[in-house]
């Protein structure tokens, strides 16, 4: 077996994890395994790593109750990231499924990409990611494409800068699921649309936390 990332031999005996994790074999070698950085301490609210206390971004109300990120987005996640993006294999997003955990609570909804932005892609890394924790991608929210102002319409504007859109009425505690946290704006906005249209609760959870 090659690790999908660097293609160098991995020797699936002598890694420890699986041991533990026998239904996700690590298609990943040590080497690049020991690339990222898994989060176990960071913002009790959204697991920024900086942080061990609430974070600035947090400190205001939002829609989204709170935010799981799994590993810090450090240079090595960042290469990973953008062959992912350049690539679009699907093993590669497999081979992250040995951070994921193995049960999540609430209904799946991946963060949309907007219809441009999935054509040019031809996949959404947010429901890849849904795929892989086994859960079925809800599809809640639609996603605007960022244009100039003048082109958007009036009931655009009045909605400010939210790029989301309700499909469908929603009920019940959602997870929002998305490749990465920055500041949470992305997920903040989203959670709030899908509160407005009926959610009990938001909550997310990200691969990477920048
Ligand atoms: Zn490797
Ligand atoms: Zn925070």
């Amino acid at each position: 077996m090659k690790c999908v990332y660097c293609f160098q031999p991995v020797h699936p005996k002598t890694d420890w994890r699986n041991a533990f994790l026998p239904g996700r074999p690590s298609r990943l070698c040590e080497e690049c395994m020991n690339g990222f950085e898994v989060i176990t301490e960071g913002c009790p609210r959204c697991c920024n790593p900086r942080y061990s206390e609430t974070c600035p971004d947090c400190r205001q109300d939002s829609a989204l109750l709170s935010n799981t990120s799994l590993l810090f987005y450090n240079d090595f996640a960042k290469e990973w990231m953008a062959r992912f993006k350049y690539r679009g294999d699907y093993e590669l997003i497999a081979s992250m499924s040995v951070f994921l955990p193995y049960f999540v609570r609430g209904k799946a909804v991946p963060v949309p990409l907007s219809d441009v932005r999935l054509e040019e892609r031809g996949f959404n890394q947010a429901e890849a990611i849904t795929e892989l924790l086994m859960k079925r991608p809800r599809p809640y929210l639609k996603r605007s494409h960022s244009e100039k102002q003048a082109k958007k319409s009036k009931q655009e504007r009045e909605r400010g800068a939210n790029p989301f859109l309700p499909v469908q009425q929603v009920r019940g505690n959602l997870l929002l699921i998305d490749d990465i946290y920055t500041t949470g704006t992305t997920m903040k906005q989203a959670a709030a649309v899908l509160k407005e249209n009926g959610a009990d609760s938001v909550r997310g959870l990200t691969l990477f936390h920048s």
